[in-house]
Parts: structure tokens; sequence; C-alpha cells
């Protein structure tokens, strides 16, 4: 038997159900942020990653999902969009159109990681991107488009985490503090951290080895390094949220490892994912386009929801039900019910039809299906004009003209 690849998995109904609701949610809330959808290759170029998210990285390092093409170029499937939306941004010279560029993305990404609970090898990303603008006002606002997705999808009980982590201008003084002070404690960390403190000091910050945990504390904090202007910025990112009334907690180890990275990131917890409990992450990348080439300037901020967990998080689904079984006796009750079915769908009515069931099992099946109503079809009643419509709930059978049985179900 052939079966899914490792760390990949099938989304099945009814779970597909919650998918696509926390799917839509998104696109709403998109659509009231004037954000509009990008859909960009699953398949980039390796350079792309390799500068846009870091050749240090772990993501880029040991867990993409990368091969040469049969032409010889090394290609890759994408471990994130981010990249990939600032690289159609420089392409397509979308910096030329009026105003902020709003962009949001719905798709899969591929990471070779361990598979773990909520963890998978392609996994889903709602994300979106806001290209054009370094104003707080606008980090402000896709933050509380994030909160708003969240909560509209059901999400409760979240944390919102922000943090700045300055700018070229205050930042590199800080990862040099930072670096001294993790010289003397260094015995005391993980291996990983020991390599960090020469290669990227911030990177310790976000160490999850339980006993890196109270040395870390410790250290230097990036907000008491801010410069006279990352830190008014930070605070007016703060003084909008507070006016919106969307509650946050500073979290100053909350960094990013990536240099074009600065300013503002923030991240979403939530208790019931256990250690690995982010269910998103975002920030500002004033420097990203930069480094792809783009010849103007492009600073942004964007975030991407890890939707294989927002959906474990928010609950099950029981499915779509139909909305009505028809079971038609016989051959001539079965073309008859074709049409009917039809015209029950173009009312936006859901339909399933017993195509070659006996009554019984139709309306066992019906019952399974958890139809709300059932609709019985001979040659009689087709004659006389009527239809037997059965109640699913309450058991309730009766006879309905045609457009009784419209009134009833198709409104
Ligand atoms: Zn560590
Ligand atoms: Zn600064």
């Amino acid at each position: 038997m052939i079966r899914a690849i490792k760390g990949t998995r099938d989304l099945l109904p009814p779970d597909t159900a919650v998918w696509n609701r926390v799917e839509a949610v998104a696109r709403e809330v998109f659509r009231t942020y004037s954000y509009h959808e990008i859909r960009t290759p699953i398949l980039e170029e390796t350079q792309l990653f390799a500068r846009g998210v870091g050749k240090e990285t772990d993501i880029v390092s040991k867990e993409m999902y990368t091969f040469d093409d049969r032409d010889g170029t090394s290609v890759t499937l994408r471990p994130e969009a981010t990249a990939s939306v600032i690289r159609a941004y420089i392409e397509h010279r979308l910096d030329q159109k009026p105003g902020v560029q709003k962009l949001y993305y719905i798709g899969p990404m591929f990471r070779r990681e361990r598979p773990q609970k909520g963890r998978y090898r392609q996994f889903f990303q709602i994300g979106a991107e806001a290209i054009g603008s370094d104003s707080p006002f606008i980090d402000a606002e896709v933050i509380e488009m994030v909160v708003e997705i969240l909560t509209r999808a059901g999400l409760e009980g979240f944390t919102l985490l922000i943090n700045s982590v300055g700018d070229a201008n205050c930042r590199p003084a800080y990862v040099e503090k930072l670096r001294s002070a993790l010289r003397s404690v260094a015995s005391r960390l993980c291996e990983d951290c020991q390599r960090r403190v020469e290669t990227n000091p911030l990177r310790v910050l976000d160490c999850k080895v339980p006993e890196d945990q109270i040395v870390i504390d410790q250290l230097p904090s990036i907000l008491d390094n801010l410069c006279g202007v990352c830190l008014p910025h930070f605070e007016t990112v703060q003084a909008h949220l507070r006016e919106r009334g969307i509650p946050f907690e500073i979290k100053s180890r909350l960094v990013r490892g990536l240099d074009y990275y600065m300013r503002t990131t923030f991240e979403v917890v939530h208790g019931n994912l256990g250690a690995q409990n982010s269910v998103l992450g975002g920030g500002r990348y004033d420097g990203l386009a930069e480094s792809l080439g783009s010849s103007v300037p492009a600073p942004g901020i964007g975030f991407s929801i890890g939707e294989d967990r927002l959906v474990m998080t928010v609950g099950q689904s029981t499915g779509d039900v139909p909305d009505i079984f028809l079971a038609p006796l016989g051959e001539t009750a079965l073309l008859h019910a074709g049409g009917l079915a039809r015209d029950l769908r173009r009312r936006g009515v859901s339909v399933e039809v017993a195509a070659n069931a006996k009554l019984k099992r139709a309306m066992e099946l019906a019952n399974k299906l958890g139809a709300r109503y059932a609709l019985i079809l001979g040659d009689d009643e087709i004659a006389a004009g009527q239809y037997s419509l059965k109640n699913m709930q309450s058991g309730d059978q009766r006879r309905v003209t045609r457009d009784e049985l419209f009134s009833t179900i198709g409104s």
C-alpha cells in the first residue's frame, strides 16, 4: 500500500469544513482591511530563500526541499512566503502602484522538520505583507488585523506578545553588548547557544532549552538599548494598540535572527499548543527588499499564521450535511430526480441522490449522512405532481407540490 509521505497528510472531510471556514474568515477580514490576494509559485530558485530567509537559519541550512531542475538550476519548495512576495513586488514593480501594497496569501509551505503534534513537513500558512510604509500606524493595523482573524476564527485565550528589535542604527551596538555578556556565561548554555554567541547572539534569546532560560533572563534587554527613532516608533505602536483596546504583553526576548528584521516583532501564543505554542509570528523587515535586489527601499511588515495549528486549536466540525436526500423509486423516478436535483442546487440547496438504492437502504443512508430532509419519489407521486417529504429530525412526513418543496427547502 502506498501511503502519504512522512510529515505530510491528507485533509479529509469533515475537517476540511473547519479549514474552509478559517480561510473564509481570513479572506473576509483581509477584504475589510483592503488586502488583496497574491499567489506566488510553490517552486522558487533556491537563492531566493538563501538571501531572503538567511543561509544561517535552520530553515535554509537544514530544512528545505531543494533539488536541481533538469537544466541544473537549484530550485526549492517554498519554506515560507515572504521572500516570494517581496520577489514578486520587485519583479512586477509594485512599488509604482498607488499607496501601500497590502497583499495576503494562503497556501502550503514545505520544511523538512521532525514531525510532531501540529507540525508537518507540508504545512499551511495564512499570511499578509504591507509593503511601502514604515509608519507605526501600519504596524498596529497589521497586528489588529491578526487579532481580528484569530478571534473571528474562534480562537480564545491567546496572548499577543510584542517587541522592538531596533534597527541598523542601534541594534549592532546591542548585539555586541549581548555577545560580551554571553561570553561570560556561555559554558552554562546549550551547545547550539554556545555556537550562536559568535554567529548570531540574538538567536540565543529564543532558545527553547529549559536549562538555558535562567541564564537568558539575566541578559541585557534590547528595549534598554533602542535609539531615538526606534523607541518612539515602538511607543507609538503600543499607543495605537491601547487606543484600539488590543491587549498585549511586551516580551523583550522576542527577536528575529535576521539582519533585515527591524523594529516591531510580534507573536501570538496559545496555551493548548504546549512548548512550541506559537500560532503566528510577524514583524517589520525594512531591509528585505534591498537585500533581494530592489533598487528602491520597500519597508514592510508581515505575519504568517500556522493554519494547521490554528485549525487544531479552534476545534472540530461535524462537517456539512445535505439539505435534502432524494430517494427515487425506479428508473423513471431517477430520471425525474436528476432534473429536480439540478433545480434545487441552482437555488443553493445541497442535494444528494440515491442513484441505485432500494428505499430502505436509501433512507438509512439519508440518516447516516445527517440529511435534514428526505424526499421520496415514486412514479405515482411524480404523476400526481406531489412528493413525500420527510423531516429527518422530527420524522414528520407530508405530501408537497414542487412549489411547496422549493419554498420549504430552497429559501
Ligand atoms: Zn540554548
Ligand atoms: Zn534604532
